[in-house]
């Protein structure tokens, strides 16, 4: 960390600051500029006291850290890809995979025509919730464990892997069970009590940013699930909260590439959830594909219009196979492998 005393310091203010940055363990090493005097603090910051307390003293200005607070995600200690395995999946830099499927299981039916129809398609994982985090409680709120084991006879019957959501620590097992991906929305993306739940299932996890998680947030929350010992982690940007009203939310694309530099982790987009509305699945799709994301995440309803959430934004079968169709020139374009 770097010290930044105020104007004008007294050699006592120097040495005070120099006395409680050695009490806390690093090494002080005193420059003095022409108009400022800086104190750097030599140490491990990950292992010593944060020196951000010594704000309180008056003549210090400022503190700033130096060292990332993330490492076992971080590409200065992994500079290396950090594909995840999924099954027979690998789900890397090498190969773009579209996950798809409903928002939420409904039924069998429903679940099983998707799950079909966008495997058909190229999709390689499905996608569906059993458990729903709704913003009203009067909203359908999943069919629990009935909806996994809808997801699981789905997927017996058609090989497609599982990624479902889970919303409360009490469901982590049931939901392990069936999922092969467990995904954490952007509602819980700040629950550690979950993210360290869902890490100790061992499942790979699919982690959607926050509503207003800052790029250090999501991938300090990453480095929880890391931090247990599962380094399979798929971060999912999926939108952020600001003053637009026009899109459900506003579509980060610059956090994909910014992310992408600070870990190897696979970083997916779900252009869906960030629209809230049909007719920006595509070309949303088609800029994270551009931007250097290594998979979508989107939703696919054989219904939408009388699908239980989410109405808005899902595609039908047609529209889905549009969909693909309008992303496979820019996916070959970026040189990956793909199913579709
Ligand atoms: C979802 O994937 O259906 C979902 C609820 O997503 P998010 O957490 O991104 O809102
Ligand atoms: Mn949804």
């Amino acid at each position: 960390m770097i010290i930044v005393l105020k104007l004008n310091p007294t050699p006592e203010d120097v040495r005070t600051v120099e006395d409680h940055v050695r009490d806390l363990g690093y090494a002080p090493h005193t420059l003095n500029g022409e108009v400022r005097t800086v104190i750097a603090c030599i140490g491990d910051e990950t292992h010593h006291a944060d020196l951000h307390a010594l704000l309180n003293l008056p003549m210090v200005s400022e503190v700033i850290p130096i060292q990332k607070k993330f490492k076992l995600i971080s590409r200065e200690v992994h500079p290396d890809p950090m594909p995840v395995s999924v099954g027979d999946l690998r789900i890397s830099g090498d190969s773009f995979h579209v996950i798809a499927g409903p928002c939420a299981v409904e039924s069998m039916e429903q679940t099983l025509s998707t799950a079909r129809f966008v495997k058909q398609s190229g999709a390689t994982l499905l996608r569906g919730g059993a458990y729903k985090p709704r913003t009203s409680p009067y909203d359908f709120q999943g069919l629990g464990r009935d909806g996994l084991k809808i997801l699981a006879d789905v997927k017996a019957e058609t090989g497609l892997p599982v990624v479902t959501e889970l919303v409360s620590e009490r469901d982590a097992e049931a939901v392990a069970e069936v999922a092969d991906v467990i995904q954490i929305g952007a509602r819980n993306a700040l629950n550690y009590a979950l993210l360290t739940e869902a890490a100790q299932t061992g499942r790979p996890v699919l982690l959607k940013r926050g509503l207003s998680s800052t790029l250090q947030e999501w991938l300090l929350a990453a480095e929880y699930i890391a931090k247990q010992g599962n380094p399979n982690i798929i971060l999912c940007e999926r939108g952020i909260r600001t003053y637009e009203t026009a899109t459900r939310n506003t579509l980060d694309l610059s956090a994909v590439a910014a992310v992408k530099r600070e870990t190897g982790l696979p970083v997916f987009v779900d252009p869906s959830h960030a629209a809230g509305r049909l007719d920006l699945v595509l070309p949303l799709a088609r800029a994270a594909v551009a931007v250097g994301a290594d998979g979508l995440l989107v939703e696919v309803h054989p219904d939408p219009e009388h699908a239980l959430s989410d109405q808005a934004q899902q595609m039908t079968f047609d529209v889905f196979r549009e969909f693909v169709d309008g992303i496979k020139p820019y996916v070959q374009l970026t040189g990956r492998d793909h199913a579709f």
